[in-house]
């Protein structure tokens, strides 16, 4: 496969394709696109997509895209919004170099080619007044009426609309048309706006024009000028485009632009509507545009979301013609795959509970990693430890359910970098409220004062009450509560979008970090400072992202099962125990389709979080996975020869792309950064040297796996990520079974 400039495989879509046969065809040697936002509000999720798009076709094609402010509404338009709008580009790491354009720019020649269509007899003035032009119309079964000043002469119409210009008529007065058709059956061609009346002041032009030209004939006509050759909007355009067409040809305009449309980014429990975002904010439902819980770009970035992850994000979306809802696990999703490499871990307590170690005295300093799972990073910060620490309230249990793995009287817990203790006693205030846990401290080399320490029940995070600083934590949630928020999205807000933890405490190391920089609070979520609320001397951090759910696992798989028959329903009913009936009958349809007999409670659980999230109320029908390819995948993920995350992505191609399981495995390791086509190469020629033991694994002998990972480390002298190795392997392997 090719690679683009930044060595990446390129992804593939219709536009790619049009655009492929487009440069086969000579029709274009060069491509150039734009993206024209309207500067009437701020950048939401939404427009990522289409600059992610645009600006990633002219980077894998060698072409240009332009930055087109789409100017042409004096009304509503302002330079706070031009700015704000280039400022989240940059962020997004898009470079429009010189190619910065303002549809404003072209009133002149725009009006010079209305003339021009005038001049045709393709274009008249109405006086009709715009409330009375719209009644005329018509409707979708009945044809329009032609107004009464269709047939004025041209030397009429190019008299009046000078005089347009030059401000001789009141506002709304008259209008520019376009000589078409009014009983077309497309309403967007019966006679068309041109131009409107409007007294206005437009924030770059002045008080230049009174006259501003309508979108379908400003737009068409932009793309002209700047010479773009694909001019790709979203699908509500689709009837505009005959409009396009027409205006192009009535000009003569050779060659000329052509629209594609493909479906908007809509992304659940959330809106991507300038109008209802900027509702929002002016009846302050939430602080501002830059608010985090806002899906706007400002909003995802004080929130802390890295760019990468939205192109990431927008990238698995995907391009088609078909409109869906993303899941917004599919961005939390993205989101992580970023931070987990790159955010330090560090620990802070939301609710904290007063521990006291009876019989430690004194302080100590410990060494603590940043990147306690990443051995390649060495990296440590100074951790205050001492006879009194804070624990998160939520991990002691005066009396705790059956398998509760944290702290409870007379139980023992590893505190995260430090030591085991155990609690003896509980101290409690007039109310009854645990204030307090009394514990003893088990040093880390055991033989000091203690006998060897006792079994702990779970490892819990932990911070030092005096060394500790005070930090107010607000945690996130779904702004919406409904998964598409309609009209009546107001009465959708979720009030429990943000929960504040004013009596937080985070370890000291933080105050020598970078406001900028991005933290996992161990088991808590990824988390970064609040731009604009913090101050040295108060700190606000904010959560990014949950962390992703450590879900029990009650099944391990062991080896690849082959079902012996397929089960019936009833079967599958009852081994499947209530979370299966919990799911959506279109899932329960899936899964009895044949997915994981026998392990179907697993099977359910990563229909429910992997294949539901993606789909997100989308039927199952039509999705190209097979129920077999995903029981597959589940099984890969189980038995550990892939990580859950990679699992869920190869999912996701599955349901988007289709392919088999070995591709979406390929396409998912071909992130791990090696070259992936050698390694692939040296392990198929390992088990073309093996029949035999290939055969036996094929036949349930899977323990043989180790056998050849063996092998490959040995052929590639242990370069080889050994875990890619594994993933290789048994995907090569899982072939044929
Ligand atoms: P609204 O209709 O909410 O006012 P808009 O979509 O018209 O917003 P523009 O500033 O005109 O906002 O959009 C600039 C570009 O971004 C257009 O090409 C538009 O098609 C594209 N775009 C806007 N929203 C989305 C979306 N949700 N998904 C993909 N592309 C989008
Ligand atoms: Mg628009």
């Amino acid at each position: 496969m090719a690679s683009d400039s930044r060595g990446e495989t390129p992804e593939r879509d219709f536009l790619r394709e049009i655009i492929d046969q487009d440069i086969a065809s000579g029709r274009h040697t060069a491509i150039v696109v734009r993206f024209p936002p309207e500067p009437n509000g701020y950048l939401h999720i939404g427009h990522a997509k289409s600059i992610t798009l645009n600006f990633g076709l002219a980077r894998q094609y060698g072409g240009r895209c332009n930055l087109r402010f789409d100017d042409t509404n004096p009304e509503t338009e302002s330079i706070e919004f031009v700015q704000a709008i280039q400022r989240d580009m940059r962020w997004l790491g898009v470079d429009w170099g010189d190619h910065l354009c303002f549809a404003s720019d072209y009133f002149e020649q725009l009006y010079q080619w209305a003339r021009v269509l005038i001049k045709k007899g393709k274009a008249y003035v109405d006086d009709s007044g715009e409330e009375a032009i719209r009644q005329s119309r018509g409707t979708v079964t009945r044809p329009g009426t032609e107004s009464p000043y269709r047939s004025r002469s041209v030397d009429e119409n190019l008299n009046l609309f000078a005089r347009m210009r030059k401000g001789a008529f009141g506002d709304g007065t008259r209008v520019l048309r376009a000589r078409i058709d009014m009983a077309h059956p497309n309403m967007k061609m019966r006679d068309p706006l041109m131009y409107r009346i409007r007294h206005t002041t437009h924030y770059r032009q002045g008080n230049a024009w009174c006259v501003y030209p309508f979108y379908d004939w400003a737009h068409g006509q932009s793309d002209a000028i700047e010479g773009v050759t694909h001019s790709i909007c979203t699908l509500e355009f689709t009837v505009n485009r005959p409009l396009y067409d027409w205006y192009l040809d009535s000009l003569g305009i050779n060659p000329r632009p052509r629209q594609y449309e493909f479906a908007r980014l809509n992304l659940g429990h959330t809106i991507t509507s300038k109008r209802k975002l900027r509702e929002l904010v002016s009846q302050r439902h939430v602080t501002g545009w830059d608010d985090p819980r806002m899906p706007t770009i400002a909003g995802l970035r004080r929130r802390g979301i890295p760019a990468p992850a939205i192109s990431h994000f927008c990238q698995l979306a995907g391009t088609t013609r078909v409109g869906t809802v993303s899941a917004p696990s599919l961005l939390d999703y993205s989101v992580r795959h970023q931070l987990n490499h790159t955010a330090r871990r560090v620990m802070c307590v939301l609710d904290p509970l007063k521990v006291t170690l009876t019989n430690y005295e004194g302080s100590e300093t410990i060494s603590a990693p940043y990147w306690p799972r990443d051995i390649d990073k060495s990296e440590y910060r100074p951790l205050n430890f001492s006879r009194t620490l804070l624990i998160n309230r939520e991990d002691f249990r005066a009396e705790p359910e059956a398998g509760f793995r944290r702290l409870a009287p007379g139980e023992s817990v590893r505190l995260r970098h430090a030591c085991i203790i155990r609690c003896d006693d509980v101290v409690r205030d007039a109310q009854g409220t645990v204030v307090e846990l009394l514990c003893t401290y088990f040093p880390k080399e055991p033989g000091s004062t203690q006998a060897s320490p006792p079994k702990p029940r779970g490892v819990i995070h932990w911070v030092d009450e005096e060394r500790s600083i005070p930090v107010e934590v607000r945690l996130y949630n779904q702004l919406f509560t409904t998964l598409e928020p309609g009209e009546d999205y107001l009465e959708a807000l979720n009030p429990q979008s943000i929960i504040v933890k004013l009596g937080a405490r985070i370890e000291s190391s933080v105050c020598n970090d970078a406001p900028t920089v991005r933290y996992q609070f161990e088991r808590v979520g990824y988390f970064c400072q609040d731009r604009v609320d913090s101050s040295p001397d108060s700190l606000v951090f904010g959560r990014i992202v949950t962390l992703k759910d450590s879900r029990a696992r009650s099944k391990k798989f062991t080896k690849a099962k082959k079902p012996a028959r397929t089960p019936s329903v009833d079967d599958s009913r009852a081994e499947a125990g209530p979370s299966l009936q919990a799911l959506p009958s279109v899932a329960r349809a899936f899964v009895e389709r044949g997915a994981m007999p026998g392990e179907l409670e697993i099977a359910a659980q990563w229909m429910d979080e992997t294949v539901l999230a993606i789909l997100n109320g989308r039927e199952l029908d039509g999705v190209p996975m097979k129920a077999d390819d995903f029981g597959r995948v589940v099984h890969h993920a189980e038995a550990g020869n892939i990580t859950v995350d990679q699992g869920r992505q190869m999912i996701f191609i599955l349901i988007s792309d289709g392919g088999t399981v070995r591709e979406a495995g390929l396409k998912v390791a071909s992130e791990s950064g090696e070259d992936l086509a050698g390694l692939l190469s040296v392990v198929q020629a390992t088990l073309n040297l093996y029949p035999d033991k290939v055969e036996a694994y094929r036949r349930g002998k899977t323990g043989l796996l180790h056998f050849f990972v063996g092998q490959v480390m040995r052929v590639t002298k242990g370069q080889a990520q050994p875990a890619l190795v594994r993933n290789l392997l048994a995907l090569e392997l899982s072939e044929g079974m």
